[in-house]
């Protein structure tokens, strides 16, 4: 039988004019050399764009005069618009962004002391219909592009007027599979790890998957990709294939091969997070098979307290079960940690990102 990521995810409508926001290195000189530009002139603007964060052509003042004046003639350069910020008390800010073709998606800011994580969204919806996730309940509406995903990055950096020194990590935690989109995710990675954009070091960016082993396999053939985290969310067969459907695709087997073959740099691990649900996965049988299945290649774990919202028909699990597995799984030699969801008194915590008045199929049919 068909599953929804079998099929490609819909993608953007159609570009009228070329867009340089978002765009790699390579093709800005692609596209300069459309213009009779040299291609090397890319890279000035691919820093104009991520390192300066300029948004106007006026602003490049590495290119010159006529070439600027050109370019504001044929060349847009739009980034999502943040169209409303909901700061939370525990300093992270959830904004709203809009996209060209009136979708939403959601992006999280997270300040530490001495770094920021930005939890970035991949696709408008998801297509895995994981049961407690409420972007899973949307269904897929489309892929992002590599400039709406870029695009999310700069535009929250230059809200919160972020310092060029300060470390950015990106975690792939917002809304979509981002597997399920794997081009725009490779592309949106190159021109944010770009040594003249952004220069983030791919080991600050992380990505999520709900287990596409097909996607796993694939990211393990790069040797420039970013880090992997897995959400296990369930330690028998039967258990995560009835909160997460592509568990009866690539079951725990599959997944334990497929993380155990992923080529490693030294020192590496895969994070396995794991969400907590009260009386379904936060069982001490969770615990010691959760253990078991993280020892099979290096990995360290993150348990997430069930964010709750409107109608999943799920409830978070009491601290007492949270601190009883954090001790069986350290007990067992995993580096484990808690998420303590940032931003949860605005619904911007994980799996809590999904915008109110879109579905999947706008006309019914
Ligand atoms: N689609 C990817 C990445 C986005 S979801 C994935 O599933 O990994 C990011 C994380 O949020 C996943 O670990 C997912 O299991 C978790 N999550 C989803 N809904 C949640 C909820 N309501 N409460 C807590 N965590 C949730
Ligand atoms: Fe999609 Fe991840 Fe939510 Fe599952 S948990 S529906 S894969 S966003």
């Amino acid at each position: 039988m068909p599953v929804p990521w079998d099929l490609p995810a819909p993608e953007a409508g159609p570009v009228v004019r070329p867009n340089a926001a978002g765009l790699g290195r390579s093709e800005l000189g692609l596209l300069l050399t459309s213009l009779g530009e040299s291609a090397w002139r890319g890279g000035q603007i691919l820093s104009g764009l991520l390192r300066q964060r300029w948004t106007r052509w006026e602003q490049f003042s590495n290119l010159s005069k006529p070439l600027r004046a050109r370019l504001e003639s044929e060349v847009d350069l739009i980034w999502p618009v943040i169209v409303q910020s909901q700061p939370s008390a525990d300093g992270s800010t959830k904004h709203v962004f809009d996209l060209r073709d009136g979708r939403q998606i959601e992006g999280v800011h997270m300040p530490y002391e001495d770094r920021v994580t930005l939890c970035l969204s991949s696709q408008v919806g998801c297509a895995m219909g994981c049961t407690f996730c409420a972007t899973g309940q949307m269904g897929i509406i489309r892929n992002l592009s590599a400039a709406e995903i870029v695009g999310q990055v700069v535009s929250m950096l230059e809200h919160h007027a972020h310092p060029q020194d300060r470390p950015v990590n990106l975690v792939f935690m917002g809304m979509g599979e981002p597997l399920h989109n794997f081009a725009h995710l490779m592309a949106a990675f190159e021109t944010l790890t770009d040594a003249e954009g952004m220069a983030i070091p791919p080991r600050r960016i992380t990505v999520s998957t709900s287990g596409l082993v097909s996607g796993i396999d694939l990211l393990g053939t790069f040797a420039r990709r970013p880090r992997l985290a897995l959400s296990l969310n369930g330690t028998t067969d039967e258990d995560r294939s009835r909160i997460m459907p592509v568990n009866r695709v690539w079951n725990l087997e599959a997944l334990a091969q497929a993380l155990g073959r992923f080529p490693l740099q030294s020192g590496e691990r895969i994070t396995i997070e794991y969400v907590l649900l009260k009386g379904v996965t936060d069982r001490q049988e969770d615990g010691r098979r959760l253990a078991a299945f993280a020892r099979r290649f290096p990995a360290k774990v993150n348990l997430i307290p069930f964010n709750p919202h409107e109608g999943s028909g799920f409830e978070p699990p009491e601290e007492a079960r949270i601190g009883a597995l954090c001790r069986l799984l350290s007990d067992a030699g995993l580096p484990v940690s808690v998420r303590r969801s940032r931003g949860q008194d605005v619904a911007g915590a994980c799996g809590q990102l999904v915008r109110g008045g879109q579905s999947r199929h706008p006309k019914s049919h």
